[in-house]
């Protein structure tokens, strides 16, 4: 994927905002109370909105209920208690299994899906939604329930940019909304793209740890020096970005041919210190194949450009 992927039919993305926390009371359904469900009911309720909730089982609507929900014994109650119906379950074949049999309650509602799925996945949903009259907007949270209404949560929107407006004072009750654009698989595929940093990051620091610690070097006392590396090396981003978006790739600072040699150094310690290298070894391949594929001057950024089937 590269940085210019926004169709041109897509808004620019909006900066995160909040809106006060005490918008006039709206009429919500939530449906499916998970750990995710549940703390944006709360957030809801917190903020003075008239909620109804369904979950399949049912028991987890107690607490709720406990905090002022109504409860709904059927998803179909739920649908027409509101004119906006939250929905937080697994995947979207869940979704789909839940909202499929409701499909003639939908229209004239607006469906804010905040489930994880694929930029296809929630275009396809859209379509179906858009069948049955209903307004849609996709949604990806980046945040864990813990942080949902705090200063750092925010849910990243796309879909009509009407419907949006109509409920993003609604919605930033449960924190920061960024709106991505009008196709509806924008949502899902900055929240993946996120995510796929995130788990680059997850995957480096677990095997710094698992390195490390070969020689009974704590974790903790090796974190004072692994933290402010890794956010040293994450300023290198937006330089990477300017290289990807102007495709000079040329550098002189650290060239792949530079990197391709010292690489197998890692993959070598791993193995001389009984450490796995699998997350590591596909990296040292994508080197080779850069190199193999005349790029040894380049910059690491010219890896984005090998990644992209596309190209
Ligand atoms: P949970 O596992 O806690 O909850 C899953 C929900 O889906 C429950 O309400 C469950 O109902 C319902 N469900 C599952 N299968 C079915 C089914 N066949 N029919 C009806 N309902 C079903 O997950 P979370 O609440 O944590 O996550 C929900 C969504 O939010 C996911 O897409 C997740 O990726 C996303 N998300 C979660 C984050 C997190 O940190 N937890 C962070 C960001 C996004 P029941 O209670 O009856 O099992």
């Amino acid at each position: 994927m590269s940085t210019h992927s926004v169709p041109a039919s897509s808004a620019p993305v909006s900066p995160v905002s909040s809106a006060p926390v005490s918008p006039a009371s709206t009429s919500i359904s939530v449906l499916g109370l998970g750990m995710m469900g549940s703390a944006l009911a709360a957030a809801f309720l917190r903020a003075g909105h008239s909620i109804t909730v369904w979950n399949r089982s049912a028991a987890k609507t107690g607490p709720l209920v406990a905090q002022g929900a109504l409860p709904a014994e059927t998803v179909a109650a739920a649908v027409e208690a509101s004119p906006l119906i939250v929905v937080c379950l697994t995947t979207y074949d869940t979704v789909s299994t839940v909202l499929g049999p409701v499909a003639d309650r939908l229209a004239g509602r607006t469906v804010v899906n905040l489930t994880n799925g694929t930029p296809a996945q929630a275009r396809e949903f859209a379509d179906w939604t858009a069948a049955q009259g209903a307004e849609y907007l996709d949604g990806g949270i980046m945040a864990v329930p813990q942080m949902i209404a705090g200063p750092q949560a925010y849910i990243l929107y796309s879909g009509p940019r009407p419907a949006f407006d109509a409920h993003q004072e609604t919605l930033a009750v449960l924190g920061g909304t960024k709106y991505v654009g009008t196709d509806p698989g924008l949502a899902a595929l900055y929240d993946l793209s996120l995510l796929t940093g995130m788990y680059g990051m997850v995957a480096g620091v677990l095997q710094a740890f698992a390195l490390i610690r070969t020689e009974s070097i704590p974790a903790g006392e090796f974190t004072e020096l692994l933290v402010p590396w890794v956010g040293a090396m994450l300023n290198s981003a937006p330089h990477w970005a300017e290289s990807i978006d102007s495709g000079q790739h040329l550098t002189n600072v650290s060239s792949l041919a530079v990197n391709q040699e010292a690489f197998p150094n890692l993959l070598a310690a791993f193995a001389a210190q009984g450490v796995s290298d699998e997350l590591f070894a596909p990296f040292q391949a994508l080197l080779d194949r850069a190199i193999g594929e005349g790029y040894a001057d380049d910059g690491l950024s010219r890896l984005a450009d090998l990644l992209d089937r596309r190209r």
